[in-house]
Order: C-alpha cells, then structure tokens, then sequence
C-alpha cells in the first residue's frame, strides 16, 4: 500500500498489506478481546478514553502533520480535527454511561426493563477526507458501549490507520481493542463474513455503500452507512447576503470542498441572484491555494490526483451542457493534486453540477422564482445529507428546516456541522443510522428486553 503525498506526488512510504490469512487472525484477536472488554466497567472504559483525549491532544502538532502529508489537508484544519477528536473521546467519556443505562418499563411483571448489550466486533470501513475525525466519532462511543473495533481505512491513509492503533495502545486499551487492517476495499466482504464481525459500518461513497449494504444483508449483518452528499443552500432575498456569501464559500472550500457536508448546490431566489453571486464570487476568489503547511494557505491540493481530473470531467461535462463558468474552472499549471475555486452558473437539471456530487472545490449556482421552487430544486435530489437556509425570517428558516427540507441536518443561518452532541447521518442515497449525540451509541448495541414475572 502507498502513501503519496498529494501536494508534491512523491512517495511518503510503503507499506505491506495483510493477507487474508493475517487479518482473520486479527479479527480473531480482536474478537478474544471483546470477551473480556465487554465486562469492564464504564468508570475503567472513561479513563482510558479520558488519556486517548489527553495523548491527542499532546501529540496533536504530529498526528496533523501526519493527516496533512497523507491527505493534503491544511494543516491549520488538520490541528482542528485532532482536537475535535479529543472533544469526541472526552463526550462519550462523560456521558456513555447515562446514555446506556438500563430503562424501566411499566408491565405487569414484577420487573420489566431494557438493558444495552455490546455486540461484539464491529467492522469499521472509513474514508480519508477526515481520516481521524471518522475513526473517532465511530470509534469513542462503540468502544465506550463495550464492543471492541476492527478499522479498514481508506487505502491512501496507511499511515494515520496505523497511527490510531497505536494510540489506542498508548492510551492503555487492552492490545486487540481496536485494530487496523491494511486491505484493499473490494476484500470488505470476506471481512463481513467473518463469523466474528457482529456488524459492519462504511463512511464513504454511495457506490462502495451499496456494495457493503449487499454485503452485510447477505451475511446477515446489520449495517450502518453514512455516504455521499450534494447539500444544497438555499438564500432567500431576505438573507444578511454578506453573512450568507461568507458562510458558503467557507463551507464549499473547508478540506478543499471534499467534505460530505460540504455546500455543495447554492440555490439563490432570482430577485437577489446577482448580488448574492457578485459576493459569493467575490469570497472564493479569497482563498489562497498551495502547500497545506504554509501559514497562508487556506485551500489546499485533493488528495489524490486522480479525483482531482474526475472532478474536472464533471465541471466540463456541465459546461458542454450549458453551464457558465464564474471563476476557476481549471487544473493550474503546477504539481500537486490542486484544483481552482470554481463557481458554475445557470447549473440546470440533468448537468452533473447538478445531479451528481462534487467532491472539491466546486460550487453549483442555481437560480429560484421563489422559494416553494427553491425548496423543490433542494429535494430534487438522489441524496439527504444536510441541508440549510439563509434568512433574517428565523421563525420562516426554523419552518423550512423542520418541515420541508428533506435531509438528516439542517441548519439556519450556519453551515452544517458535525458535533458530538448532535446526531449525525443522512437519508436516502446518503445512508442511514445515526452517528454521535445518544443515538451514535445505540447503534451496535443489543437492545435488550428483561422481563421477570
Ligand atoms: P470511497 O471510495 O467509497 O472509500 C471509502 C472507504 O470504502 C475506503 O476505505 C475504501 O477502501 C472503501 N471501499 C471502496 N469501495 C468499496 C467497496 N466496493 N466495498 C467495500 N469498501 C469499499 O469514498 P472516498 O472517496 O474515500 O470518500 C469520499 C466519499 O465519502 C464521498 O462520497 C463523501 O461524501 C463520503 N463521505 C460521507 C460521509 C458521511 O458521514 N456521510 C463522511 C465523509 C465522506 P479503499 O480506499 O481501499 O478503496
């Protein structure tokens, strides 16, 4: 497996894979641990998961770095995924117990009353666009609730799979809690058959989605996907646009736009759709593209060359079709996996700006009569991630979100964003289940009935 980094091409390093035959014994391993993991205490399970907080945050400046020559990300946001990893291990930490306490039920039996169980080993697939952010939204609250992990990374981000191993070893979790395989992504299913995975979660694209979701039904396994995403934006002509046009550049450009919550579709009522654009333009012009480890850079390179063209191939097949390019729109001329800030207007039905996901820096401009039209091009959609709405109106945006938006998210007058305290997860083609917040830690637990007459 290699590591290349995204900003210069070269090699970082090599790395053996596993063969089939060491990660089933790996698994095993990790399913010998979990029989004795399943049985220690909450107060022991926090303190270990209170040092993982401590370590990453000592250790923060190196694991970022790490994320950054592996993946591209800027460093500056590299430094703030590892301390938001921290905040994730200290939440479940502090609240798994209260989250997985046994609930009484009122029946005519003398006692009735539902206990959490862990399940077991749970298989993790994740992908590289936050490459500890997702290890660890997954892997604090399924750790806490008493399973132990096996991780499948992304095969561009050997280096931080193996880095998180060894942190939770550090921390001071038994060995074989958690454990990295090095594999390719088409040997998943040989992973989710192993008699010793109890269930299997997949963050990435909706393709690799069906194929684990087909997978797990075949083995029977219960699944949990958290895929792609095309969130629109919506702004209304009574937006603060100056507010509006800051915020969605910054979320169309944050990890340089390979984000599933990224803004990804604006949809902009007519009577301010110059204005908004003429800002809008004006704020993803701002961006500063270049090596991620330079204090002024804000955007930098995709994270493999390769997503970097196909990304191109979906600006220009929209152009052909009638799209208009505002700004970018082109490979610049220099190493490195980078793209430049695109804006794409007059993005119409059937484009792949609008259709599709654009995993990068790309944004989709697309024009409303009002905004019953502007709700519907929002859930004209295969996707259901997140979704969110600018207005001064509060009362009219908390409307929109609660009842005609049709997403696992949405915000008013803010970006989408993950935190621990929040569920997380989307519908549709965006997947289902829930991450974080108390419904993240039910999610691989048996969900027990104690009845006793
Ligand atoms: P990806 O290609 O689907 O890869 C994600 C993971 O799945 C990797 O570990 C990959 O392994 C594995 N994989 C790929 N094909 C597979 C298959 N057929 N069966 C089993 N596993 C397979 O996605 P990506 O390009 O890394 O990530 C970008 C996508 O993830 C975007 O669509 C983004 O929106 C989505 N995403 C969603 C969320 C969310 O919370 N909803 C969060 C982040 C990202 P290999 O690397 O070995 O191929």
């Amino acid at each position: 497996m290699k590591a290349i980094n995204p900003t210069s091409g070269e090699l970082i390093r090599t790395y053996e894979a596993h063969s089939e035959k060491g990660a089933e014994k790996i698994i095993n391993s990790v399913d010998k641990a979990w029989q004795s993991w399943r049985s220690v205490p909450f107060r022991n399970r926090s303190a270990l998961m209170l040092n993982m907080a401590s370590l990453l945050r000592s250790e923060r400046d190196r694991l970022a770095l790490l994320i950054t020559l592996e993946m591209g990300k800027v460093l500056r946001e590299s430094k703030a995924e590892i301390e938001k990893c921290a905040w994730v291990c200290e939440y479940y930490a502090e609240n798994a117990e209260s989250f997985l306490q046994n609930e009484p039920i009122s029946t005519e039996f003398k006692q009735s009353y539902i206990s959490f169980q862990p399940l077991g080993t749970i298989l993790a697939v994740m992908p590289w666009n936050f490459p500890f952010w997702q290890v660890f939204r997954f892997a604090a609250p399924t750790l806490m609730a008493g399973n132990t992990v096996v991780l499948k990374h992304a095969s561009n981000v050997p280096g931080c799979a193996l880095a998180i191993e060894e942190l939770f070893r550090e921390a001071g979790f038994p060995d074989n809690a958690f454990r990295s395989l090095l594999i390719d992504g088409k040997k998943v299913e040989s992973l989710i058959a192993h008699p010793a995975i109890k269930a299997v979660t997949l963050t990435g694209s909706t393709p690799a989605g069906r194929s684990v979701a087909s997978a797990a039904g075949r083995w029977l396994k219960k699944s949990v996907l958290e895929l792609g995403g095309s969130d629109p934006y919506l702004i209304l002509e009574d937006a603060n646009l100056d507010e509006a046009a800051r915020i969605c550049a910054a979320s169309r450009l944050l990890n340089a736009g390979q984000s599933c919550i990224a803004a990804k579709r604006f949809i902009v009522i007519e009577s301010i759709f110059d204005e908004f654009s003429r800002r809008f333009t004006a704020r993803m012009k701002e961006a500063v593209y270049g090596d991620p480890c330079h204090e002024e850079t804000t955007l930098g390179p995709m994270a493999r060359r390769e997503l970097r063209d196909e990304l191109h191939d979906q600006v220009i097949a929209s152009v052909k079709q009638g799209a208009v390019i505002l700004t970018g729109g082109m490979i610049p001329d220099q190493t490195g996996a980078f793209y430049s800030p695109t804006i794409l207007s007059k993005v119409k039905p059937g484009m792949p700006a609008y259709q599709e996901e654009l995993f990068g820096p790309v944004a989709a401009l697309i024009s409303a009569r009002n905004e019953k039209q502007a709700v519907e091009i929002a859930n004209d959609t295969s996707f259901g991630l997140g979704a969110a709405v600018f207005t001064r109106d509060v009362e009219r945006g908390r409307w929109l979100a609660e009842e005609k938006l049709q997403a696992g998210s949405c915000f008013v007058n803010d970006m989408v964003k993950s935190d621990p305290r929040l569920p997380f997860g989307g519908i549709n083609e965006s997947g289902f289940g829930r991450e974080l917040s108390v419904f993240g830690i039910r999610e691989f637990v048996n969900i027990k009935t104690v009845a006793i007459r």
